[in-house]
């Protein structure tokens, strides 16, 4: 944290050059910022034809852990619309939004009209959830594994967009209104892939397919940890260890960005089977198919090991 506000204490000292550089003028298209690969790729969608949106995390990024580089610093600079997913998932941004991006229109996904949350799905310990919500309630910030939280993000994006840049609006709104088709049909196929495995019980290593857990009615027992951050207690792995005996078999899906030690310590002599399952698919290009591939790649590793 040190580190970032030494980077944005510099910056901000930047700031006037790169205000009055003619280059930083406002072009026609709006420069617009996504938070990770998944709201990039529902955004690029919308613009494409028009320009294309800056991804903020890369490859191999975890919004649980990632920290902010010069690179990112200078296109929050430039933003006129940042989107994100909100709910407190980009809690790394929250400070350098307000002093980067004081001009940029900040657009939570959670807070766009149609969006369905979900409660945080609380642990056997009683550990407090990651984010906080509206209401004072807790949601699961994981919102984007639910595609029709994903068709909202579309319509609010190409209306968003369209008030920016009223010569693209049609435009925006004619790609929102395709891309809605395609994630209905994408939501259609997972439905008939995942369906025949639908009962079948696993956990993740952290909270984080709740949304596609119940968007296809799928039976998720839960997780390791709540966070990547976050320690498993001994009754936590005692429960779990339970869990798993009561249920006869079941997988356990690690994910590539965090250090699966916890698997081995719950699934120690037990029949638990292995899998990979990846909420930002870090590895996968970035740009408007991405998120159908995403989503693909989840349910086809799931099949895999549920089957
Ligand atoms: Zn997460």
């Amino acid at each position: 944290m040190a580190r970032s506000s030494a980077l944005l204490r510099r910056l901000a000292l930047a700031l006037p050059v790169l205000v009055l550089s003619p280059l930083a003028a406002k072009a026609e298209v709006p420069h617009v910022v996504a938070t990770i690969a998944p709201v990039h790729s529902i955004v690029a969608a919308v613009m494409e034809g028009v320009g294309e949106p800056t991804l903020l995390l890369g490859p191999g990024d975890s919004p649980h852990t990632y920290s902010l580089r010069p690179s990112d610093a200078a296109s929050l600079q430039e933003a006129d619309i940042v989107f994100q997913v909100g709910l407190g998932l980009e809690s790394f941004l929250s400070q350098t939004l307000a002093v980067l991006a004081r001009d940029a229109r900040i657009v939570s996904m959670a807070e766009v009209p149609g969006v369905h949350l979900l409660p945080a799905r609380l642990t056997e310990s009683g550990n407090v959830p990651a984010a906080f919500g509206r209401d004072g309630a807790s949601y699961d910030p994981h919102l984007w594994l639910d595609p029709r939280n994903a068709q909202a993000l579309a319509s609010a994006a190409a209306s968003i967009l369209g008030e920016l840049d009223p010569e693209h609006a049609a435009l925006y709104a004619a790609n929102a209104a395709r891309e809605g088709e395609r994630l209905a049909s994408l939501d259609e196929e997972i439905y008939q892939l995942l369906q025949p495995v639908e009962d079948r019980p696993f956990l993740t290593l952290h909270d984080a397919f709740l949304y596609l857990e119940r968007r296809y009615a799928l039976n998720g027992l839960g997780a390791l940890t709540i966070g990547p951050d976050r320690q498993t207690s001994v009754d936590g792995v005692q429960y779990l260890r339970l869990l798993i005996r009561a249920s006869g078999s079941v997988c356990i899906f690690a994910e590539p960005q965090f250090e699966p030690r916890i698997i081995s310590v719950v699934a120690e002599g037990l029949p638990v089977r292995m899998g990979v399952l990846d909420p930002i698919e870090s590895g996968a290009d970035p740009g408007p198919d991405f998120y159908a591939e995403m989503m693909r790649a989840n349910a086809e590793a799931l099949l895999a090991c549920l089957a």
